[in-house]
Parts: C-alpha cells; sequence; structure tokens
C-alpha cells in the first residue's frame, strides 16, 4: 500500500488523478470526481494528474478535450501535471501511451498472466448463450489457454486474429475501500478479460492500470460506477508485480426524483452551469458539499476552507441529490460578495446576448442595482431592462396609479428636484440624497407615503415595481427622467380636464 499516514487525514507523496474520456463536456459528476482529488492532492500537499483516457478513438473527440481543461481551469481545479502542463510522467494522454501498453502486455505474456486466444466472436456468444441457459455464469471458458507456443505461432503466421486475455488468478479480491469500507469480489464471477483488442487496442481495466502504476498513483477516487473494475485492476497491479493504490469510490448524483441526472433535469454540464450565469466558486462550494461537509455547520466555503478540511474518509456513501435551489442559493450570495465593477465585467456577455447596451457612466449605479436581485448572472437582463427599455408610463397597465391625488405637484417638485442633478447619471448615494430632497420637499406638501413613492415609480420606470427608487434616480439618466415627469404631468392634465365639471 502506498503512502503512509501522518495524522489529521494527511498522507505524504500523494498522487492522484483525474482521468476523464473525452467522449463529451464535463458532467458535473466528473468535475465533482476532479474537486475530490484536488481537495485530496492539495489537503495532503501531493500531486494531481490530469489523464485524458481516449483509447476509444471512434467516441473521443479532442474538441471535448479541450473543453474538460477549459472547464477545469474555469473551476480553479487546476492539475499539476497532464496533457497542457507536462510533467515527468507523461505522456498524459492515453493515445500517446500504446508503447507502454504493449510492453505491460509483455510481460503479463512472459510472465503467464497472460495468452492469445483466437475464439471467434460467434462461439463466445454460443457458450455464453449455453452457460446462461444452464443458470450458470457467462464466463470465458479457457478453451485458448492451453495452446502450444507452436500451436499459437502457426495459427498468427496464417493470419489469424487474436486477443490477449488476462489469466485471472483464483481466489478472492478484497480491498479496503476509503469510503466503502471492506469490499470482496470471489474471482469465480470474473472470467479472463479481453487486455489487448484485435484492432491493436487495449482495454479499459488493462490501460488503467498500466497509468495508474507508471504514473506512480497513490489514490484512486472515482465513482462508485467503477467498484466491479477495481477487482480486475487490482489482478492486474498484482501481476504486473507493481503496488496497487488506495481506492476511494465515492457515490454518483441522483436527481431530486431518485433517478440518474440527465438532460431532462436541465443543466448536467458544468459548460451549461457556466452559460447560465453559475460562478466558479459557488460551483465549487455545491459540488464539494454533495456528500461531505466540514465539521463547521456552514454552507458558504472558500476553496482554501475546503481543502483544509477536506477528509476523503468523511465521505457519505450515500447518494448525493442534486438540489438546484441550494446551488442557486449559494451562488446568489458569491453574486452578492463581488466588486461592482468585477460583477459588471461578468454581466456584460449576458447583456449583449439580450441586445442592452449600459452606457459607461451607468454602469456602476445600475450593477449595484441588480446585484441584490440575481440567482445567476443570467437573470442580470431581466433587472437591467427597465434602464435602458424605451417606454412610455402612461400607456403601460399601471399608468392609472399616475393619477394619485397630488401627483400633478408631486411630479413638478420631482422635475425641479431632479433638473438640478449635477449630471446625467448619479452613483447610488448622491441618488440617495437626490431622493430624499424631493421626499423632503414633497413633505411639505402633506405628499408621503405610498402616494409619494407609488406614482413616481411609475412615473420614472412605467412599472409599479423594480429597484430601489433611488437606483432609477442614479440610472435612468436625466433626461429620461425629466421627459418621462413631462409625459405623466400631461397625462394627469388631460386627465384633470376631461373629468372637470
Ligand atoms: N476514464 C474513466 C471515466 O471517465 C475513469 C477511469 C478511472 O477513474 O479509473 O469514467
Amino acid at each position: 500500500m502506498a503512502g503512509g499516514g501522518e495524522g489529521n487525514g494527511v498522507v505524504s507523496g500523494v498522487r492522484v488523478r483525474f482521468a476523464p474520456s473525452p467522449t463529451g463536456s464535463l458532467h458535473v459528476g466528473s468535475a465533482r470526481t476532479a474537486l475530490y482529488n484536488f481537495l485530496y492532492a492539495r489537503h495532503c500537499g501531493g500531486t494531481m494528474v490530469l489523464r485524458i483516457e481516449d483509447t476509444d478513438l471512434k467516441r473521443s473527440d479532442t474538441t471535448h478535450d479541450a473543453s474538460i481543461l477549459r472547464d477545469l481551469t474555469w473551476l480553479r481545479l487546476q492539475a499539476d501535471e497532464g496533457p497542457d502542463v507536462g510533467g515527468e510522467y507523461g505522456p498524459y494522454r492515453q493515445s500517446r501511451r500504446a508503447h507502454l501498453y504493449e510492453a505491460a502486455v509483455d510481460k503479463l505474456l512472459a510472465k503467464g498472466w497472460a495468452y492469445p486466444c483466437f475464439c471467434s466472436q460467434e462461439v463466445l456468444e454460443e457458450r455464453k448463450e449455453r452457460l446462461l441457459a444452464r443458470g450458470e455464469m457467462p464466463v470465458y471458458d479457457r478453451t485458448c489457454l492451453g495452446l502450444s507456443a507452436a500451436e499459437i505461432e502457426m495459427r498468427l503466421a496464417a493470419g489469424e486474429k487474436a486477443v490477449i486475455r488476462f489469466r485471472v488468478p483464483e481466489g478472492d479480491v478484497t480491498f479496503e475501500d476509503l469510503i466503502h469500507g471492506s469490499i470482496t469480489f470471489s474471482s469465480d464471477v470474473i472470467g479472463d478479460f479481453i487486455i489487448k483488442r484485435t484492432d491493436g487496442g487495449y482495454s479499459y481495466n488493462f490501460a488503467v492500470v498500466v497509468d495508474d502504476a507508471g504514473m506512480e498513483i497513490t489514490h484512486v477516487i472515482r465513482g462508485e460506477d467503477h467498484i466491479t473494475n477495481t477487482a480486475r485492476q487490482l489482478m492486474l497491479f498484482s501481476a504486473l508485480g507493481e503496488p496497487a493504490p488506495r481506492y476511494g469510490h465515492h457515490s454518483l448524483i441522483l436527481a431530486p426524483d431518485g433517478s440518474k441526472l440527465s438532460k431532462r433535469h436541465g443543466a448536467t454540464s458544468i459548460g451549461d452551469f457556466r452559460a447560465l450565469g453559475y460562478l466558479p466558486a459557488a460551483m465549487v462550494n455545491y459540488l464539494a458539499l454533495l456528500s461531505w461537509h466540514p465539521a463547521d455547520e456552514r454552507d458558504k466555503f472558500s476553496l482554501a476552507e475546503l481543502i483544509a478540511e477536506f477528509d476523503i474518509e468523511k465521505v457519505s456513501k450515500s447518494p448525493a441529490v442534486f438540489d438546484v435551489q441550494k446551488l442557486d442559493w449559494l451562488n446568489g450570495l458569491y453574486i452578492r460578495e463581488l466588486e461592482v465593477a468585477e460583477l459588471y465585467r461578468l454581466i456584460e456577455p449576458h447583456l449583449a446576448e439580450a441586445g442592452l447596451r449600459l452606457a459607461p457612466v451607468q454602469r456602476e449605479v445600475v450593477t449595484e442595482a441588480v446585484q441584490s436581485k440575481l440567482t445567476v448572472l443570467g437573470d442580470a437582463p431581466d433587472y437591467v431592462a427597465v434602464f435602458v427599455e424605451e417606454t412610455d408610463p402612461t400607456a403601460c397597465p399601471c399608468a392609472d396609479g399616475l393619477l394619485a391625488a397630488d401627483s400633478d405637484t408631486l411630479f413638478d417638485l420631482a422635475r425641479e428636484v431632479f433638473s438640478a442633478m449635477p449630471s446625467e447619471y448619479l452613483p447610488a448615494k448622491e441618488a440617495q440624497e437626490t431622493l430624499r430632497t424631493l421626499v423632503e420637499k414633497a413633505k411639505e406638501q402633506g405628499i408621503k407615503g405610498k402616494a409619494l413613492y407609488h406614482p413616481l415609480r411609475i412615473a420614472l420606470s412605467a412599472r409599479d415595481e423594480g429597484p430601489e427608487l433611488f437606483y432609477l434616480v442614479g440610472g435612468l439618466g436625466r433626461s429620461t427622467i425629466l421627459a418621462r415627469l413631462d409625459e405623466a404631468l400631461a397625462y394627469v392634465a388631460r386627465y384633470k380636464e376631461a373629468n372637470s365639471p
């Protein structure tokens, strides 16, 4: 077993790996695997390796490979070694490691742990059916195990194709999983499995073991869908004479209805969440706590805090249920913490996509106005629209609200106060003062409370709800405000005239 305990969950010389297959974009489940590896490596002062498992060349795609790297970087889960940063244990793409797999096949053949098998697919299928019909395990019957070297040579020379099978040793395989505890597999249920295919490709279990051994991986942290592979992998480590890593299999992420989290539940890939406007720190915080919680009761933890507290042995084995409401809530907290300039930088692409543009001098006050409202950055256009849309307060469904008893006096006063604004837009603090001046003047005329705020809000924004009034004062623009007040005044005058006795 590699690595020795040193208290506080810290193990020396830790090398972990995240080994995605680039057959799609980074799913939240895989991102959580990457995160647990990252937290464990950082907690132990170890090394995280990124290995791209692209042996399935038909399904692998370099665009996915690039998007996985981009998503990991976005989450700030940068590996210490990998195809992009290099390292001493490369190459870090399985498609570049064939020579290492070939050498390992030769080693197993030489030691008698592997043998060529000429059985055709049809024959294997037939035998499998027969075994199943008799209620037996459909494992390979070792027809080719006893072939002599001469016969093998002859058949190969005649052009027959062979796979290479691993000779599974007898007896149970037991390992101590870091999350599940002791797990035992009987080798009776494991037939001599293929390690090299007729097309020259290598099986997943075999390539992973050659790589984990070659990269001196000490801890394998991955999803529990890989538990059954672990027995085969441990057998291979032993046959190759290599020390096996320790394993920790975390639960999978389920949707609230208990099914596998999939597209029909909404966003599932890190790219989807980024596009909607979730922040990487909120994602990381949320994913870390899906099956684990630091001793502290809080819900919000920085990456540094997660690293300091992480303990793989405290990760729960119960399924993790994806609760988007909690993620939303956390994301909102992270948004509230951003500097206004940074928040503007992040919402700008969402505004541009919705065709909204803020004048440079308008940005700060408007961004501040929406900061407390946003759940995700993608909500920004809905909240910003009020500051840029062309609208007529006298034509909106709430226009009747302009007709309160003293609203003409109020709008006159507002005209007077807002005309004196020193610039087109005002920072929040100054806008607050301007509004206060108006409120005081109105009060002197006996106008206050709802009779003041309601008509004023409608006159300014043509809506009966929205951001705090002072943000409208600061962010709408003086000329817009004055033009709308004029329209509102004319509307009130027309109404009065039409209704005068
Ligand atoms: N490439 C495998 C996958 O994406 C992971 C292999 C492993 O972690 O052992 O599922």
